[in-house]
């Protein structure tokens, strides 16, 4: 008999048995409010009627139309729909399956457009496993250490997460963007480089959204230099925080390539690049590409989870439930100092821990996140330290849920701290 290797690291101890809507139930019929949404991936709620009815009729017609040998039309029928929903330009589309494969398409990309080699990414990104998509990684030390050598080409430089540095957000992009233009001059030469790369919200790396400005201070980099901007929207995509992508909150940006996953599938894999035509055309035909890509149910499931979020209002609902639950949050850090800090941008909430004296504390932080699962709620940690508490509730969360999930976990921070 094979068992599960113990390479596996598992957030709770819940075997689960099935999910409808927040909520998951477990083998023994426990149900927990499922502020985890399977990393941000099931939006619009465990199997959502309207997801479920799509899959089932797509797997009862075609599951796999391999898309280097044959077309299908749902991988077309999405293809189409998401130009509703994609940024002016980005009219070009490219499946694959998992985030990862996206941020190596969209680096492939970027050197075959550009001709030139460098990346930036940002501190404390995450972008993947896999060993392209870790080389791009830096949101703590599990996902590169003991792997090495890792992919080349790639330059880090500052995110500006002012909570860590105890600066204003403003002194924390002035910073950033002036520590990227001596990198320009430096380390990373700007006609080296192909691209920067950078969440619209810092994700595993601690729950920190990228302020505007700096957003459009990259842009305004990459315009003068020749360098395209990608934004990797695996997280913050599909309403995540409130808008359709992360991205638009800060209103001038548009990027060059977009990176989508997680919340357009609603739980099937699958996962897309999104750039301009003329862009898409410099790469080489062929190179990119898999077996799996663009599967027949997954696109069918994305059809219909567009349907669901245009129908049920979910990007407003998003910023809606967002602002209560951030809200509610604060309430609750009021009350416990260790809390030290509360942000979020839509239902992309992090509770950061630290000690007294400021240090990050991630045995608090895992103390409480155990006494939320104890008390049904599920929830995830993050940042480099893994002090952060995040919640990622479906975006079909009710105002009654919310508070629910604020209750839960009023019991579980007073229990963690006892
Ligand atoms: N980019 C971001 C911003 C992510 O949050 C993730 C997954 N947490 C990935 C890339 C990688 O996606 P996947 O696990 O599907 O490969």
């Amino acid at each position: 008999m094979a068992q599960l290797s113990p390479v596996l690291k598992q957030a709770t101890p819940v075997l689960v048995a099935r999910g409808e809507g927040v909520y998951l139930y477990d083998t023994e019929g426990r149900r927990y409010l499922d502020f985890t949404a399977g990393i941000g991936v099931t939006s619009t709620g465990h199997c959502h009627p309207k997801v479920v009815a799509a899959a089932r009729e797509q797997a009862g017609t075609l599951i796999h139309g391999q898309y280097t040998t044959v077309m299908h039309q749902p991988l077309l029928r999405l293809t189409e729909r998401l130009g509703d929903v994609l940024p002016a330009g980005l009219d070009s589309v490219f499946y694959l399956n998992s985030g990862s494969e996206a941020v190596e398409a969209s680096v492939r990309l970027a050197r075959h457009a550009t001709g030139r080699q460098l990346i930036v990414a940002f501190d404390g990104g995450f972008h993947g496993r896999t060993m392209g998509a870790a080389a791009l990684t830096t949101s703590g030390a599990k996902i590169r250490a003991g792997i090495g050598p890792m992919m080349g080409g790639v330059a880090f430089a500052p995110f500006p997460y002012a909570f860590r540095y105890g600066w204003s957000e403003e002194e924390a992009v002035r910073f950033a963007l002036t520590e990227l233009d001596r990198q320009l001059v430096t380390t990373a030469p700007a006609g080296d480089v192909a691209a920067f790369l950078i969440e619209p919200v810092l994700g595993e790396g601690g729950y920190v959204p990228t302020p505007p400005a700096f957003l459009a201070g990259l842009r305004e980099r990459a315009d003068a230099h020749g360098i395209l901007l990608i934004v990797d929207e695996v997280q913050t995509g599909f309403g995540r925080t409130g808008r359709f992508w992360g991205h638009q909150h800060a209103a001038a940006v548009t990027p060059d390539i977009l990176i989508t996953a997680k919340g357009l599938a609603s739980g099937f894999p699958l996962s897309a690049i999104a750039a301009p035509t003329e862009l898409m055309a410099k790469a080489k035909p062929g190179s990119q590409g898999g077996t799996y890509g663009g599967n027949a149910v997954s696109c069918a499931a994305a059809l219909a989870t567009l349907d669901v979020i245009e129908s049920e209002g979910l990007v407003a609902n998003a910023a809606e439930q967002g602002r209560r639950l951030l809200e509610g949050l604060r309430g609750v850090a009021a009350d416990h100092p260790g809390i030290a800090d509360v942000r979020g941008l839509g239902l992309m909430v992090g509770n950061e821990f630290t000690t007294a004296d400021g240090r990050p504390d991630p045995q608090a932080a895992a103390r409480a996140h155990a006494a939320a699962a104890a008390h049904g709620l599920l929830l995830l940690t993050c940042g480099a330290y893994g002090n952060v508490v995040r919640m990622i509730p479906p975006l079909i969360v009710t105002a009654e849920q919310v508070d629910e999930g604020v209750g839960l976990w009023a019991k579980a921070v007073t229990d963690a701290t006892l």
